[in-house]
């Protein structure tokens, strides 16, 4: 059987942490199974817990349009979440929940084996810190910074819900999507020296 879904069946009967009793729908990963890179997000919103999918509310609305800006075609991304069940309305997910949660997202890596991860916000952050066992730092201090560990790139980007609070941040986060498409593209065509000084990547 496919890995993936063997995997959905797992999130769906997942009742290892309280979020359980918040959700309606467990929400898995979407994508092909060779993306260029992972997208990771927080929690799901609640268009994704009635639906049951990653990114098909306001803050994928806001995704999608920087992808498109930035050429990034959605068979190139898998998109996920730190936790996959909807916490209470206004709370974001524990650090508990996240690190519990995480034995997903530790799958789903090991699945995809993406080059590029990019976890965004702080909760997404925390899940692949506990993943890789390395200390990332908050989205305020490493946005847009490219490190490497291991057979993956991380570059962190803020939420696509935090654009949504401060739409003004609409083109940062555009331009900064246009990076990780040239990243992409250098990824593939260029030798690892050029990448690690161009993008001033930090071995973590
Ligand atoms: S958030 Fe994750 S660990 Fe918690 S119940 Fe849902 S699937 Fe399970």
């Amino acid at each position: 059987m496919d890995p993936l879904l063997n995997l959905c069946t797992d999130i769906k009967n997942c009742k290892k942490c309280d979020l359980q009793y918040s959700r309606k729908n467990p929400v898995c990963g979407f994508g092909r199974p060779s993306p260029k890179m992972m997208l990771v997000g927080e929690a799901p919103g609640s268009k994704e817990d009635d639906a049951g999918k990653p990114f098909v509310g306001r803050s994928g609305k806001v995704l999608t349009l920087a992808l498109e800006k930035a050429g990034v075609k959605s068979h190139e991304v898998y998109l996920t979440n730190s936790v996959r069940c909807r916490p209470k309305v206004g709370r974001t997910p524990k650090v508990s929940e996240i690190k519990t949660c995480s034995s997903f997202l530790r799958l789903e890596l090991e699945t995809i084996r993406p080059r590029l991860v990019v976890p965004m916000g702080n909760s997404a952050i925390q899940s692949i810190s506990t993943i890789l066992n390395r200390k990332l730092g908050r989205i305020s201090e490493v946005n847009d910074k490219v490190f490497h560990c291991g057979k993956y790139y991380i570059i962190p980007q803020y939420h696509p819900s935090a654009i949504l609070r401060n739409p003004k941040k609409m083109e940062m986060f555009k331009d900064s999507f246009a990076r990780i498409a040239a990243f992409l593209e250098d990824l593939e065509t260029k030798k690892m020296e050029y990448i690690f000084n161009k993008y001033l990547v930090q071995s973590i």
